[in-house]
């Protein structure tokens, strides 16, 4: 071992090269059970010991906004998949801790292809990426062969491969209508944000994939009703993939709650809003990790989730002590075959084109 760097390694890091095991006090708490990592606290000894091995991993940590609080505290940038992707593809580290679910490690790994990118725990899938495969994509643009294929940033790489331009939940309305009207268009995975860019575009051969998150679904619009009435004057943050996305339409539509009130959101629109906004209270509908970031981002406004058990627990196995892990072992490491990550990152960029792209969820 390199007792000057505390590496088990002869040779120093460099771009793209990932290093071996590094030593630290607290490893031998680490526990894997079948829930995920456990053992360790979220104590001052931990937040410093993540700080120096990240330190000499020459890491940098991202942390999506439905991570823990502690997760979310800890890491150098917090935000949503896009942005984080970009920042990963700025960095100057040579790796990149990626702190949230499979599918935003492996974008990050698209756009920085040359990097190391780490997912502390690589069982830390997604429901909505998940709804759809390559080989069903593959079936369904067999069916429709003229048609363009539209995909929420929310899918594996192979299924990206195979998509013409990639969409956030900011740009799907820009993406879907700079395609000619008279083109199909195959949009996929998420039956409701599809809803909503048929809404908006006025399209009727915009054809959508019958997927959806079911952390995002289970925010149903019958809570959200509820929540309104109880709280009038509140603004309603809504994340376009929530089953309740057309009910608080349909509340503006009525008068329930004022038009104005109702703001359609990416969660990094969402910490926008927030900094600008003059309300008092405000209702968010997306997974309740985002409410950590919305009081940080605006503290004096009362932050209420729609339905408080919309906790996502694929975002939850990024546990203190899988954090620690990855930075010790250099692990789980994400890899993606080098032709699909060169055919899905032409997709990517398509969509970073587009419009505003905001920030994906
Ligand atoms: S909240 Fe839903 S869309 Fe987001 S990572 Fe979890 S399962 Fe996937």
């Amino acid at each position: 071992m390199n007792t000057a760097t505390g590496l088990n390694t002869t040779t120093a890091p460099r771009p793209g090269t990932a290093i071996g095991r590094l030593d630290s006090p607290l490893a031998s708490r680490i526990r894997r059970t079948e829930h995920g990592y456990t053992g360790v606290e979220a104590t001052d000894e931990w937040a410093d010991e993540i700080r120096r091995l990240a330190d000499l991993r020459d890491a940098v940590i991202l942390a999506h906004n439905y991570q823990v609080p502690e997760i979310q505290d800890i890491a150098h940038h917090v935000g949503d998949s896009l942005a984080l992707s970009r920042i990963a593809a700025g960095a100057e580290q040579s790796t990149i801790v990626f702190c949230g679910v499979h599918f935003m490690a492996e974008t990050a790994k698209i756009l920085s292809p040359d990097k190391t990118v780490l997912i502390p725990d690589e069982a830390a899938g997604c429901s909505l990426a998940d709804s759809i495969t390559a080989e069903q994509l593959a079936e369904w643009k067999s069916e429709h062969p003229d048609a363009v294929v539209v995909s929420y940033v929310n899918t594996t790489a192979a299924v990206k491969e195979l998509t013409d331009i990639c969409c956030t939940s900011s740009n799907a309305v820009d993406v879907v209508e700079s395609i000619d009207p008279a083109r199909e268009v195959l949009f996929l995975p998420d039956q409701f944000l599809g809803a909503h860019v048929r809404r908006k575009t006025r399209r009727d051969n915009v054809l959508v994939w019958a997927g959806e998150c079911h952390v995002h679904a289970a925010i149903n619009g019958d809570q959200l009703e509820d929540q309104a009435r109880r709280h009038p004057g509140a603004d309603l943050y809504v994340h376009p993939e929530c089953g309740c996305a057309t009910s608080a339409l349909y509340l503006a539509e009525e008068g329930a709650v004022p038009a104005d009130n109702v703001k359609i959101l990416s969660t990094g629109g969402m910490v926008d809003a927030a900094r600008a906004s003059g309300a008092s209270q405000v209702l968010v509908a997306t997974e309740v990790g985002m409410i950590h970031q919305l009081r940080k981002a605006a503290p004096e406004i009362d932050f209420m989730p729609v339905n408080a058990d919309a906790s996502c627990p694929y975002m939850k196995m990024i546990t203190p002590a899988a954090l620690l892990r990855a930075l010790v072992e250099g692990a789980d490491e994400v890899h993606v075959d080098p032709a699909t990550a060169a055919a899905a990152r032409g997709s990517v960029e398509r969509m970073i084109a587009i419009g505003n792209p905001g920030s994906g969820e």
